[in-house]
């Protein structure tokens, strides 16, 4: 086991971290941009390093100072997170290659899976279902894209290669706009990305978002720890997740969780890792995969009794996994609100000085996030200022919790999305289950009229 990991993150994913070096008995630095400089976590660490001024160009994301951090402080690990530099290939190469361990999978897995064309095409080999659709990256020729759009069969989906966090997609009903689209798609994935390809698939019209949480060892062995339902979305950010995910029969999961499996294998992929898959009519539909450890791990986390984020750092020193997929056992029903700085109906963002915080408890109720009673929520920041997860022996008594939970937690002097949790937690539909992708956004429409 490693003596010393430094936590290239901030925020409540830094100090998840942190907690999980401190039960391993490992020791853990934080690097800090200075507008993190008076948090809790990076106080509570065993080292802090400052990295940079606010700006993430400059701190979060600055490799040299990360880099240079692991090596004024003698660590041996760096783990990354999500976000920032997780899913970053040349990060965790340059990391190699300074002499430190990355936590997390090899780089040429995470170029692959970066690389949505790439990695849709392994998935195809390995067996995954993936989403109907053109093979690989769409051509010039007008001509050409026309016929294949016909192929596929209207409404399509153009998606950037290089997209994420819900960026980099256009949606195309008719023959008409769909060269505009591709055009406009191809120059803002050029922009942002830095890779102008584009690629075309069905659009599913009504699916479930459902994705599979891997973990594989470096000594050929891989295990799934069952599925989570991300469907709550809102502009394709998930802001409610939950496990498992409510309706669909276990053989129908368990199927999927099987060829995550042996896709795992046949990649030589390695940590932690999520399959993400449209679900509709019964089918699985992969969209892409995330190498690194997800904000909605906690759910897992709680319906398994496996620590993902230990897991990943045991993967990373060499360790076996040290259960078999028979040996996992899912108890009960788990849910996660995502809690975030902003105006619950406009979502603009807010940051500022947090006046009062007073998280809930009780049984079944966790809560991860770095803030508290004056802390200043920086504006230079994902709004995410943390998450409530609720577990029970049920979906109604995970519910319940939730509800409870809600109620008690007060945050004061910014804004936050409480309020719509406590909404959309007595909603009928929500409680029924199995809510679409859509619905988050057709419900909010209703409610402001
Ligand atoms: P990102 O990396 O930006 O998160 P994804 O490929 O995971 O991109 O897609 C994000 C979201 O976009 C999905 O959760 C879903 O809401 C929507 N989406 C993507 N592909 C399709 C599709 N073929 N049909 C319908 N919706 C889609």
């Amino acid at each position: 086991m490693f003596k010393k990991i430094l936590i290239a993150n901030r925020g409540e994913i830094a100090l998840r971290i942190q907690r999980a070096c401190r039960e391993l008995g490992v020791r853990a630095v934080i690097v800090y941009s200075e507008a993190d400089r008076d948090a809790k976590y990076v106080k509570l660490a065993d080292e802090a390093v400052c990295i940079g001024p606010p700006a993430s160009a400059q701190s979060y994301l600055n490799m040299p100072a990360i880099i240079a951090a692991a090596e004024v402080t003698d660590a041996e690990a760096i783990h990354p997170g999500y976000g920032f530099l997780s899913e970053n290939a040349d990060f965790a190469e340059r990391v190699q290659q300074s002499g430190f361990t990355f936590i997390g999978p090899t780089p040429e897995s995470i170029r692959v899976m970066g690389d949505k064309v790439a990695a849709k095409q392994a998935m195809i080999k390995s067996g995954v279902p993936t989403v109907p659709g053109a093979e690989g990256a769409l051509p010039d020729d007008p001509k050409e894209i026309i016929r294949q759009a016909r192929a596929v069969g209207y409404p399509v989906i153009i998606k950037a290669a290089g997209g994420g966090g819900g960026r980099g997609m256009r949606v195309v009903h008719t023959e008409a706009a769909l060269i505009h689209a591709v055009q406009t798609t191809r120059a803002e994935a050029g922009a942002a990305f830095g890779n102008p390809t584009v690629y075309m698939e069905k659009f599913l019209e009504n699916p479930r978002h459902i994705e599979i949480q891997v973990l594989a060892d470096s000594h050929r062995n891989a295990v799934w720890l069952g599925e989570r339902d991300c469907s709550m979305q809102r502009r394709h950010q998930k802001i409610i997740e939950e496990a498992p995910a409510p309706g669909i029969p276990r053989r129908v999961i368990e199927r999927i969780g099987e060829r995550c499996v042996a896709a795992c294998k046949k990649i030589g992929y390695r940590g932690a890792g999520t399959f993400e898959f449209l679900y509709e009519n019964g089918e699985f539909y992969f969209i892409e995969m995330n190498t690194r450890v997800q904000v909605e791990h906690p759910v897992t986390e709680l319906v398994t009794g496996i620590d993902i984020v230990q897991m990943q750092i045991k993967i990373a020193a060499g360790e076996k996994l040290p259960f078999t997929q028979r040996q996992i056992e899912m108890r009960g029903h788990a849910i996660e609100c995502r809690i975030n700085a902003e105006d619950p109906y406009k979502f603009t963002p807010s940051p500022g000085r947090i006046t009062m915080w007073h998280p809930p408890g009780g049984p079944g109720v966790r809560v991860d996030s770095h803030a508290y009673t004056n802390y200043f929520v920086p504006p230079n920041y994902d709004s995410m200022i943390g998450k409530i997860i609720t577990h029970g022996d049920t979906r109604e008594q995970a519910l319940a919790r939730m509800r409870t939970a809600l109620l008690e937690t007060v945050i004061e002097g910014i804004q936050t999305n409480t309020p719509l949790h406590r909404e959309l937690v007595v909603d009928a539909k929500f409680v029924e289950g199995g809510t679409c992708i859509h619905y988050l956004e057709g419900w909010m429409a209703q409610r402001k009229r």
